[in-house]
């Protein structure tokens, strides 16, 4: 579904990816780790257009609807959000003035447009994303607040879930989207997740901690240090071992 190619990105012209390389299928679940300052937001930024990162070289390819790989790094963030990809964000930026539902409204009228169904009106709109919040056990107050104004990590987290539950995209990338989030909060949001998930779709979730990959199992976890994936592997345990035993001994492996 996507392949990211030799990637080497920059920011301030700090080189920060290093040529890596990934690549996940449809129906999969991947697990990116690593430490603080590594690269894996950057990553996800770079994935979703963030304009403050520069690609210096290598490529990230996206499966066409007629199964042919083409490369999405000339496309606008929403060209590739309307694509299917999906990126929540480690920390969702709160926007004064524009109101949490409005935001929401218009985001997901745009995805009914772009598959030609008909928009939904604010009446209706309400009652829909009531139901979906309430699944997130988020409250009407919610809606009211500019989006993010005033929310709590935990609850920023919770607003990224309800967007993915409203795009259902083919690809989403989560970032620390543990972070933040109590135990029960926590087990909610990977009940989400897990429900959210299709044969159709991939999760990418990056994380820190085993804690999110108790409760979702990956397909495969993959190591990031210095800006380069260090080791890929199919044995979810790899994750609960650097718990364990810290990032240090899977490093000096690599
Ligand atoms: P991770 O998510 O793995 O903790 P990041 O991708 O956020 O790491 O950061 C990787 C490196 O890039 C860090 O050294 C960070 O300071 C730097 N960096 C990321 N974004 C910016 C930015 N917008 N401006 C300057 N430096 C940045
Ligand atoms: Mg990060």
């Amino acid at each position: 579904m996507l392949k990211v190619e030799k990637l080497c990105a920059s920011v301030e012209d700090k080189p920060i990816l290093k040529d890596l390389s990934l690549e996940f299928k449809k129906g999969e679940i991947h697990a990116i780790m690593g430490r603080n300052g590594c690269g894996k937001s950057t990553l996800s930024k770079v994935i979703a257009g963030h304009p403050d990162y520069e690609v210096t070289s290598g490529d990230i390819l996206f499966m066409n609807e007629q199964g042919k790989y083409e490369s999405i790094l000339e496309l606008e963030p929403e060209e590739r959000a309307h694509k299917g990809i999906f990126i929540g964000f480690q920390t969702p930026v709160a926007i004064p003035g524009l109101d949490n539902e409005s935001f929401l409204r218009t985001m997901y009228n745009q995805l009914c447009e772009r598959e030609g169904k008909d928009r939904m009106d604010a009446f209706d709109f309400r009652k829909f994303i009531l139901g979906k919040m309430e699944k997130l056990n988020m409250g009407e107050e919610f809606l009211n607040r500019g989006l993010n104004m005033g929310f709590s990590g935990g609850e920023r987290k919770k607003n990224e879930m309800l967007q993915l539950a409203l795009l259902n995209p083919s690809l989403a990338i989560l970032d620390e989207i543990d972070s933040g989030l109590d135990v029960d909060a926590l087990s909610i949001i990977c009940k989400d997740i897990l429900s959210l998930k299709t044969d159709n779709s991939c999760f990418v979730l990056i994380t820190h901690y085993n804690r999110i990959l108790k409760h979702i199992k990956p397909d495969f976890v993959h190591i990031v240090s210095d800006g380069r994936v260090v080791l890929s592997s199919s044995d979810a345990q790899i994750a609960q071992e650097i718990e364990e035993q810290g990032f240090d001994k899977f490093l000096k492996g690599a």
